[in-house]
């Protein structure tokens, strides 16, 4: 029988947790029973270096594919709006909701991150987080100096503009390629289709290339993840675990909140459609929901949205097509809740806390970084790397929650697809276009 993804990287991340926490238990015993410099402590360090640069190889591989799966991922986004005039007043509202709704994730995943904190010493000693300090190598803290630069929300503004998009590209500085992506994608959408058509084709091509390329980095996600979590556990031992438990519980009280209260909420002040019971929301959506979590891929999941929301919540199919396939690309409200989380909790876990002001910027930060998320397994991991690195945080800490994201990730796709739909029914009920369930014609997508 062949196990699934998720399955695998779930083995590969309780191995690792096993096997850290046996190396974290023995090894000191192991290396004395064996003599230091015999052929054991050799395959020990063999054994350890191999670990390590396995780990490190596939945390580099989701580095490298970030910058063009987004600068592509947007440009189809804004190129796929065609006419911009008449799409105006309904991208207007779809646009106008999606912010407010990754707003809100993002402000409720700060409140809980700051009341909770996962990352403190409630959860982690200060000697376990002072043997990760030790155990870092030399080059990850030149990162750490090198990444280490002051951000106020206006920096963040003005640097957003990029003086060369190449330049930008070449960094991988995010924002600078969203604001590249938004201005080419508009270009492309105002020139005549005979001009833009090859060159939206070529991009879709590269698009779907680099889709493929996360596709097969994930099918080495067991060993990655096995990988970045032995030395992890190995170093800090349970504590680690106490820590990732409060973070992982953090998170998932955010989705909760998320899924209960603010989409429920948007949906019910656009709209009379009850939430539960027949043609309520939530079980309109209850397929949608199940294939996300098991692919962990919103993208993925969209023609499964698109014809649920349509046949079975009733939205009319224009507003079907144009929100959810937007939703699919830009609204990941799960996904910017992880985000700020994550940052603000690998800050707490480093020491090197974040000021009132970079906690606002956070709230601009994650919302624009999961709009360039790709809606496919981990693509949220991917933009991470970058935020982290934007914030000074250590982005080595990504092999702590790496570790446990796969779980995450699928709770937060669930959220990110319920958020397409619940903004497809708003946009219909505001346009008074909603049709009661039952009337809905029923043909193909
Ligand atoms: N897997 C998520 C999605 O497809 C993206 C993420 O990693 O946050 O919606």
């Amino acid at each position: 029988m062949k196990l699934a993804l998720h399955w695998k990287i779930l083995i590969g991340l309780a191995l690792g947790v096993g096997v850290g926490l046996a190396l974290n238990r023995w090894s000191g015993d192991l290396r004395a029973a064996w003599g230091a410099d015999g052929a054991g402590a050799m395959l020990i360090d063999f054994a350890v270096n191999l670990n390590r640069v396995l780990g490190e190889m596939f945390k580099r591989s989701l580095q490298f594919i970030a910058a063009p799966i987004i600068l592509f991922a947007l440009i189809l986004a804004i190129g796929s709006l065609g006419d911009l005039k008449s799409l105006g007043r309904i991208g207007g509202k779809t646009v106008g909701i999606f912010a407010c709704t990754a707003t809100l994730s993002v402000i409720v995943g700060l409140v809980l991150v700051n009341t909770i904190r996962p990352g403190s010493d409630r959860f982690i000693g200060a000697e376990a987080r002072e043997r990760l300090a030790t155990g870092l190598d030399a080059a990850a803290a030149a990162r750490l100096a090198t990444t280490a630069k002051s951000i106020s929300p206006w920096d963040l503004v003005r640097d957003a503009v990029p003086t060369n998009p190449f330049d930008a590209l070449a960094r991988g500085d995010m924002l600078q390629i969203v604001v590249l992506a938004l201005l080419l994608g508009i270009a492309l959408t105002l020139l005549p289709a005979k001009t833009s058509g090859p060159v939206l084709d070529v991009v879709r091509g590269l698009s779907e290339a680099f889709t493929a390329i996360v596709r097969g980095i994930m099918h080495l996600a067991p060993v990655g993840v096995f990988c970045l979590i032995t030395p992890t556990v190995a170093t800090l031992g349970l504590g680690v675990l106490a820590s990732l438990g409060a973070y992982c519980v953090t998170v998932l009280l955010g989705l909760a909140i998320i899924q209960l209260v603010i989409y429920p909420a948007v949906v019910k002040i656009f709209t009379r459609m009850p939430l539960w019971g027949t043609g309520g929301f939530f079980p309109g959506i209850a397929q949608v929901q199940m294939v996300a979590f098991s692919s962990s891929s919103s993208a993925a999941t969209l023609p499964v949205t698109i014809a649920n929301v349509r046949d079975r919540l009733g939205v009319p199919a224009d507003i079907t097509g144009f929100v959810c396939a937007m939703g699919a690309k830009i609204n990941m409200d799960g996904t910017a809740l992880m985000q700020a989380i994550a940052t603000v909790f690998l800050a707490q876990f480093y020491g090197n806390e974040l000021g009132l002001a970079q906690q606002a910027s956070i709230v601009l930060t994650a919302v624009v970084a999961a709009i360039g998320t790709p809606g496919i397994p981990s693509g949220g991991m991917v933009m991470l790397v970058i935020v982290l690195q934007t914030y000074g945080v250590n982005p080595a800490g990504i092999a702590m929650i790496l570790a446990v994201d796969r779980v995450l990730d699928m709770c937060r796709t669930i959220v990110n697809v319920t958020g397409d739909a619940a903004v497809a029914v708003a946009v219909a009920g505001s346009e008074k276009r909603l049709r009661a369930v039952g009337t809905v014609e029923r043909t193909p997508v």
